[in-house]
């Protein structure tokens, strides 16, 4: 548990326990919904899209630490943003959990921010479904797929 214990930071922790964003949103425009069988994460990802913005964004969900955590996080770091905006991040975010090293991203690329807390998590090949559900999950709202997201 030693590992575990390095992984669940204390922001992780934070927004495991009292994860931001989570609800439906009354002016919510788009839906999306994703499952990782591998842990048995389930979320739904709720956006309200004005033009190409993302103006809100909300979930509502079942998972471990990491997934809740990841989805608080995402749904904060989205806010705001343009849909490229919002899909250049998730770029980011998976090289960073992904660990594939090399950034295609360039220079220009979004500041991850918060999100680097989610470094640790490239050591645990199993963990990092849980941590990139949300973002896919919020690819297909983007994307307005109605199919539920899986990670298998
Ligand atoms: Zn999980």
């Amino acid at each position: 548990m030693s590992d575990l214990r390095d992984l669940y930071q204390e922001v992780i922790l934070d927004h495991y326990k009292k994860p931001r964003n989570f609800h439906e949103l009354s002016g919510g425009n788009r839906r999306s919904d994703g499952y990782n069988p591998l842990c048995g994460d389930r979320i739904s990802v709720f956006l309200e899209m004005e033009g190409d913005r993302v103006k809100d964004a909300g979930f509502l969900g079942t998972g471990c630490a990491i997934s809740t955590a990841s989805a608080s996080l995402m749904t904060e770091s989205v806010k705001g943003k343009t849909r490229e905006e919002a899909e250049a991040l998730f770029e980011k975010f998976h090289e960073l959990v992904a660990g594939s090293g090399e950034s295609k991203a360039g220079a220009g690329a979004p500041s991850l921010g918060k999100l680097e807390v989610f470094s640790g998590v490239r050591e645990f090949p199993v963990r990092v479904k849980c941590a990139s559900l949300a973002w896919h999950t919020l690819k297909s709202a983007l994307e307005d797929t109605a199919e539920t997201v899986s990670t298998e």
